[in-house]
């Protein structure tokens, strides 16, 4: 591990001011022009054709999205960072530049909704995708093939909270030679660093913890440095200049962000920069409120099962407890009684699907985020139909209580 001066939040507050931003100014400035001018010919040639740092056309990313950039890069210690417009850009587009047809990813089953629909969509485009159980690296094993180009898992699976094999999964792709791809979106790099793990590329929604606010969209792939570029089959010439740590990225760039164009807009780069200024503050909170309404639902007569991996019933807990700082802000819950009647009777708690927000929100998994897919497949993932699951915020733990208690009290 790379040697920095001081822990995460400090270097988070102090990186625009160290990176000598105009003016002096405390934050990176809001940099909205789409084109950038140059003296010379030879200037904008050199910048065009990479051999000059510099900027050319917005969509390939400008100012102060690359400051945001090299912050993510700095919480994740890792050699370089492209941003997107969403997480599911970055998802998308590093696949797009990465995958070729014919090309083998393994993933595991419990993903992001968009997440596993997109890789039904690279099916259709001609790779192969083995979905399997990620809590067990065995499986993961027992799935790879000679054209296994990537492992793609998520840290703690939304909505079961199921906790992916992350070390062993790591040690197998390190062996292997295999880009293991890691989306933390649900740990955030305030509890865990996936470069621990072996990681090497790291998928980030900006627009859950990192921003918080829930008032900006944004996504970000980073490379950790791990992975050796020279042994992936599917850089293209072009990409192939400048040091080989280098390429994966260059690449998404190009063919993932400039040729795709999911660029993030510099107001929201700014709005997700200032948000993870309080990024540990936030989490720290998220978890602890979580922890405590896990305990109380876990100890409510009304409800039939808790999911959190903070709880020692879960079947992770240990795993969790050794890997992450803090066991996140989102839980599950299977309520005796119908989860609309839970649902309609809190008060604080909002109805919303989205997640890691300042605020907390609540859903019915099997009506909303789970519905399409029908009930036989949500049995097979072991959704029960009354699942509700909430995505703890910041508001003051009795607060939070005292909402879920008065809602059951009425049951
Ligand atoms: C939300 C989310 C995404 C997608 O991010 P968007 O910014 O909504 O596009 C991807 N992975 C996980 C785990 C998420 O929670």
């Amino acid at each position: 591990m790379q040697v920095m001066p001081h822990d995460i939040s400090t270097r988070i507050l102090h990186a625009d001011r160290l990176a000598a931003p105009e003016h002096g100014a405390t934050h990176k400035p809001l940099h909205i022009a789409t084109g950038y001018g140059y003296e010379t010919a030879e200037e904008l040639t050199a910048v065009f054709q990479g051999e000059k740092a510099g900027h050319v056309y917005g969509r390939q990313g400008n100012p102060t999205t690359q400051a945001l950039e090299a912050k993510i890069s700095m919480m994740e210690d890792a050699v370089g960072t492209v941003c997107f417009a969403t997480g599911m850009a970055a998802i998308t587009g590093t696949m797009f530049a990465l995958l070729r047809a014919g090309d083998h990813v393994v993933a595991s089953q419990f993903l992001f909704g968009n997440t596993a629909s997109y890789f039904k969509t690279l099916q259709l485009l001609g790779c192969e995708v083995t979905l399997v159980d990620a809590t067990d690296a065995a499986n993961i094993a027992a799935a790879l093939r000679p054209t296994t180009r990537m492992v793609f898992v998520e840290t703690i699976a939304n909505p079961r909270t199921q906790v992916a094999d992350l070390a062993a999964i790591g040690r197998q792709c390190k062996d292997l030679g295999i880009v293991y791809v890691v989306d933390s979106t649900l740990t955030s790099p305030a509890t865990f660093k996936p470069k621990d793990v072996h990681a090497s590329l790291i998928v980030h929604s900006l627009s859950k913890a990192i921003c918080g606010h829930g008032n900006a969209l944004g996504g970000s792939i980073s490379d950790t440095g791990l992975y050796d570029w020279t042994k992936y089959p599917n850089i293209l010439p072009a990409y192939k200049k400048d040091a080989a740590a280098k390429w994966g990225l260059l690449q998404v760039r190009k063919k993932g962000l400039r040729d795709l164009g999911g660029t993030l807009s510099s107001e929201h780069g700014h709005r997700i920069a200032a948000g993870a200024e309080t990024m540990t503050l936030r989490v720290e909170r998220a978890c602890s409120n979580a922890l405590a309404l896990a305990r109380w639902l876990e100890a409510e007569p009304k409800v039939a099962r808790v999911h959190y991996p903070g709880l020692a019933s879960h079947p992770q807990h240990e795993r969790a407890g050794k890997l992450f700082k803090g066991f996140g802000s989102l839980l599950a819950f299977e309520p005796k009684a119908d989860p609309f009647d839970v649902l309609n009777r809190l008060k604080l708690v909002i109805k919303s699907s989205h997640l890691g927000d300042n605020r907390t929100l609540a859903l019915p998994v099997a009506r909303t985020i789970f519905w399409e897919m029908g009930e036989e497949q949500r049995q097979s993932m072991d959704i029960a139909e009354s699942l509700i699951r909430v995505s703890v915020g910041i508001e003051a733990e009795a607060d939070l209580l005292d909402d879920f208690k008065q809602a059951f009290a009425q049951l």
